[in-house]
């Protein structure tokens, strides 16, 4: 795997750890929501920990709860990660296939919730979030 293909989707599970959606590991059999996510600057110890887990063949099949596609695929040069039409949140796009319809946000309550300030990462997302920022400020006009 490529590191920025890493960086992606360790980011990808960042995002969605910090609004509350766990990932399912082992094949179903193991539920993990590493707190805190950050520690300053730098993804906590039990993030990583938790990563070492997500990719560790051993334990099977891989997912956010309420999504097809296994961190293994999203691993593969075959997947992308781009933001949500809804939310703004990045989802799995496979490369040159048909937009994703399910978002991962339609199970959550409450969201997209343009009164709560976006999920924020501490370092090097300024597009990203910049996005995420223009689609809510978009939304409070309405
Ligand atoms: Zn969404």
């Amino acid at each position: 795997m490529s590191m920025t293909q890493e960086a992606q989707v360790k980011k990808y599970l960042a995002y969605w750890f910090l609004l509350g959606k766990p990932i399912i590991i082992n094949n179903g059999k193991e539920t993990l929501l590493p707190k805190p996510i950050f520690v300053g600057q730098q993804y906590s110890p039990q993030f990583e920990a938790c990563w070492q887990k997500i990719t560790d063949k051993n334990n099977g099949d891989c997912y956010l709860e309420g999504t097809q596609q296994t961190i293994q695929e999203l691993l593969s040069p075959l997947w992308d990660l781009d933001p949500c039409a809804r939310c703004s949140m990045p989802v799995p796009q496979k490369i040159g296939g048909a937009p994703v319809l399910n978002c991962t946000c339609q199970d959550l309550e409450n969201w997209p919730n343009s009164e709560l300030p976006p999920p924020n990462l501490p370092s090097d997302n300024g597009v990203k979030l910049a996005r995420i920022r223009q689609t809510l400020m978009a939304k409070n006009k309405d």
